[in-house]
């Protein structure tokens, strides 16, 4: 199943413990996507030090230390009962507290979690700051729910997590479903629960009762300056580069304002119903009224803005462009759209969400030499910002926009450099996920060794 097989001969470690982890979960086709992902580039770093075979670190690695599933009861509008499942992975504390996001959206489930836990062990460990790996959610579906049923799920969901949660112990945030409105409501009964006002036992929460400025705008930011940082090292910049988005959620919209300002045109964004064009540049006061304060469909878009059209379906990868930032979710980018994207041109691709490209989609944007910056790098700058924001939280501070962002800047900077100084070392200059891979398994890899089984 080695997408690069045909490449170089994998360490008999490498292969063992990917062999051992897909027997022992046959179902989680997302989960063993994202291990073959990583393992396919370590066999290098497994020869370099056979200590990490003989004490099994790969095994070890891909064994979550802790997995919660649990009911999520809940009440709607009409008073019928409904019961949705909650899930915690607490998958590698070697380098901190279990630090990742909730998703809530029907397609999660134990799998989903499972891959998402695995990819932010390595992601959090490239971000340099000491935070392990984790992610929850539910296969709750927010669309449609009023604000009611939305806090009664949260406050259910809260009910059963708090107990596992605490600020040196597992620190969830936002994802797909979960924004600012529901870390509120989490925030307030895990506050009630545990009559204790901990403020750094969740991030994103309000600017006012501990939020951190940056953080909703963290992951697109981070993306874009990776992307920045990608060009910069061949001579070229993101001014005057076309570019296209997909999703409208929160990394869209934050990925769509700063490659605004840092001189490109965005010129397409999506939802799962389909995409607009605008080739003047989007709106994106008009973007984020339609998405932030309407919740509205993607289409009403371009029923407002003259010059827009919308495209039903399709591929939003159809539209040419200098730059791609896949920012929906996992898989939305085939081999297909690669080598469409290829064919217009494309210089740059960053995942803004997690693990959107597919393994064959890399491997025709790695054949083309497109610069690629994979998610656990590029958009490291959302979790890198709740890291942040705890630390404001244990000083019982807040800082400025300007301070954050430049903090936000400076470490989106040091990832880029440890990605390309691990790719160096390995005789793979130039390749981000290979570094990637490398460099946060490494960090988490020594930690796990000095700390014994
Ligand atoms: N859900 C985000 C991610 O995928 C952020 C996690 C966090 O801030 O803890 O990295």
């Amino acid at each position: 199943p080695f997408s690069s097989e045909a490449r170089r001969d994998h360490h008999p470690g490498v292969r063992s413990a990917y062999e051992h982890m897909a027997r022992r979960n046959p179902d989680e086709p997302e989960f063993q996507q994202a291990v073959l992902e990583v393992l396919d580039d370590l066999s290098p770093a497994l020869t370099r030090h056979p200590e990490y075979a003989e004490q099994r670190i790969l095994e070890r690695l891909c064994e979550p230390e802790r997995q919660l599933m649990f009911r999520v009861p809940w009440r709607d509008d009409q008073g019928q009962v409904h019961i949705n499942r909650g899930f915690r992975v607490e998958f590698n504390s070697a380098l901190g507290p279990y630090k990742g996001g909730l998703r809530f959206h029907p397609s999660v489930d134990l799998g989903v979690i499972k891959f998402l836990g695995f990819e932010q062990i390595f992601k959090n460990a490239l971000t340099g700051m000491n935070i392990g790996g984790g992610k929850g959610g539910s296969d709750f579906d927010p669309k449609g729910r009023s604000d009611a049923e939305i806090e009664r799920f949260c406050q259910s969901f809260m009910t059963e997590l708090h107990r596992h949660l605490g600020e040196h112990t597992d620190v969830p945030a936002g994802d797909i479903g979960v924004g600012a409105r529901e870390i509120g409501y989490l925030f307030g009964q895990y506050r009630r629960l545990a009559n204790r006002w901990e403020a750094g036992v969740i991030t994103g929460k309000g600017l006012e009762w501990g939020g951190s400025r940056v953080r909703t705008e963290a992951t697109g930011y981070g993306s874009v300056l990776f992307t920045q940082r990608m060009l910069e090292r061949v001579g070229k910049a993101l001014d005057g580069q076309r570019v296209v988005v997909s999703g409208s959620g929160n990394v869209a919209i934050y990925s769509v304002e700063k490659a605004q300002h840092l001189g490109a045109t965005v010129v397409a964004c999506s939802d799962s119903a389909g995409y607009v064009v605008d080739d003047k540049g989007l709106d994106l006061d008009l973007l984020k009224q339609i998405k932030e304060v309407e919740r509205e469909r993607i289409s009403v878009y371009a029923e407002r803005r003259v010059g827009a059209r919308y495209v039903e379906g399709g591929s939003v990868w159809d539209v040419p462009c200098d730059v791609a930032l896949p920012s929906a979710t996992q898989n939305e980018l085939d081999a297909d759209a690669a080598r469409v994207l290829v064919r217009n041109g494309v210089i740059a691709v960053a995942e803004g969400a997690n693990m959107p490209t597919t393994p064959e989609a890399v491997q025709v944007l790695r054949e083309a030499k497109v610069l690629f910056g994979p998610g656990k790098a590029a958009n490291a700058g959302g979790v890198a910002t709740s890291v942040l924001e705890m630390r404001q939280n244990a000083r019982r501070t807040s800082w400025s926009f300007q301070h954050a962002e430049s903090e936000l800047a400076e470490t989106m900077s040091d990832i880029h450099d440890r990605c390309e100084e691990a790719a160096e070392r390995y005789g793979a200059p130039g390749d981000y996920v290979l570094g990637a891979n490398v460099a946060g398994f490494e960090r988490v890899a020594s930690a796990m060794l000095a700390q014994g089984l």
